[in-house]
């Protein structure tokens, strides 16, 4: 009896050996920074002088308040830098946030589109002596379609009405650098995406990527602004980066297998949807129709559960019909009514009416982007 005890004994052993080498030493190399547990407003230190911030969110319970985007910021020798200016009432929660883990000034803020929960806090950063960078796209999104998207968020939120839009201040094409002996952050657009101009932040050092909306961890897939063929192949561009942490959007951190879950929803998103065109079924029908066990799985909520997934069916079904221009997304009226519904992350995504991206187009009255 002692025998068969010492046996089993040591094959737990060896079994808790090996659960603890490959949980830390992958096949892969040296050691993988830990994937943060985390509740909504906790700050963690993910990585040497790099902070998380997980902010709250729910795709369809209306009782957890939406807070904005969420944050990463890195502590270098002389500044701070910043990824994602949220609203202007978390950016203010988020400051406070920053200062107890660091002294140093807050010198860049990354936009990582110009969506209101990324981008509508830019004028307390600036207070705070921040000059707020963003990709090309986004900066012009924010002067072209901006002021008017600002003004109709700030009926539904003081801190908005409170406040005035500010724009960006440093814009770049394919990416922008920060680095010293302690830190190096590269801003990077890998293309269309989430929208126009989505950046994500990569920390090579610390093997870190923060992507903006251009990925997120949930249901949280807002696709209105989206090129979704394009989004596919930018996903794989991401994945091809050496990356052990994703800080996305919204959602938690986790593993860079979430490049791959986001590239499977859009996928097979197109996919059925090509299907049930060819089939000559309606939008509805075949949102009526659709159902991921895997996306349940993965995000808690069914795939055309909330307001918004159904309207990401439609989007794709407009997309695959030639009816959306991509050059002009997010610059003129959303196609979807995005204030509809109990999804509280919607809130700031106010539709659009503004006038195009690039001179040479007809007035967005006069040239419908969708005809359905
Ligand atoms: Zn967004």
């Amino acid at each position: 009896m002692l025998k068969r005890l010492s046996l089993f004994a040591a094959v737990g052993v060896a079994f808790a050996l090996v659960v603890y080498a490959s949980a830390e030493k992958p096949a892969d190399g040296p050691k993988q920074l830990p994937v943060p547990d985390m509740k909504f407003n906790d700050v963690k230190e993910i990585a040497p002088g790099v902070f998380f911030r997980y902010s709250s969110i729910s795709a369809n319970d209306p009782k957890i308040p939406f807070g904005g985007s969420n944050h990463t910021w890195v502590v270098f020798k002389d500044y701070v830098v910043v990824i994602d200016a949220n609203f202007p009432k978390e950016a203010a929660d988020v400051i406070a946030d920053i200062k107890k883990t660091t002294n140093k000034p807050i010198k860049y803020v990354l936009d990582t589109h110009h969506h209101g929960d990324h981008a509508y806090g830019n004028t307390i950063w600036a207070k705070e002596g921040a000059k707020i960078v963003a990709h090309k796209n986004a900066a012009r999104l924010l002067k072209v379609s901006g002021p008017k998207q600002w003004e109709d968020a700030a009926k539904d939120r003081k801190d908005i009405k409170d406040n005035e839009l500010k724009q960006v201040d440093i814009s770049f094409d394919d990416k922008y650098e920060l680095k010293d002996d302690t830190q190096h952050v590269i801003f990077m657009h890998f293309g269309h995406m989430h929208t126009p101009g989505d950046a994500s932040a990569y920390l090579p050092k610390h093997k870190i990527l923060c992507t903006g909306d251009a990925c997120v961890n949930g249901a949280f897939n807002y696709m209105g602004h989206s090129n979704s063929a394009s989004w596919i192949k930018c996903l794989d561009e991401m994945n091809k980066l050496d990356v052990d942490l994703v800080c996305p959007g919204h959602g938690k951190v986790s593993r860079k297998d979430l490049f791959a879950l986001e590239k499977r929803y859009f996928t097979e998103l197109r996919a059925a949807v090509k299907k049930g065109i060819d089939a000559k079924k309606s939008a509805d029908d075949i949102t009526s129709g659709l159902d991921f066990p895997w996306y349940k799985e993965w995000t808690g909520v069914g795939v055309v559960e909330t307001p918004m997934n159904k309207d990401n069916v439609k989007h794709v079904y407009n997309e695959l019909l030639g009816k959306v221009d991509h050059d002009r997304l997010g610059a003129r009226p959303a196609p979807l009514d995005l204030g509809a519904g109990p999804n509280t992350a919607l809130a700031g995504r106010t539709p659009e009416r503004t006038p195009p991206l690039r001179a040479g187009f007809a007035p967005a009255s006069a040239r419908p982007i969708l005809s359905a």
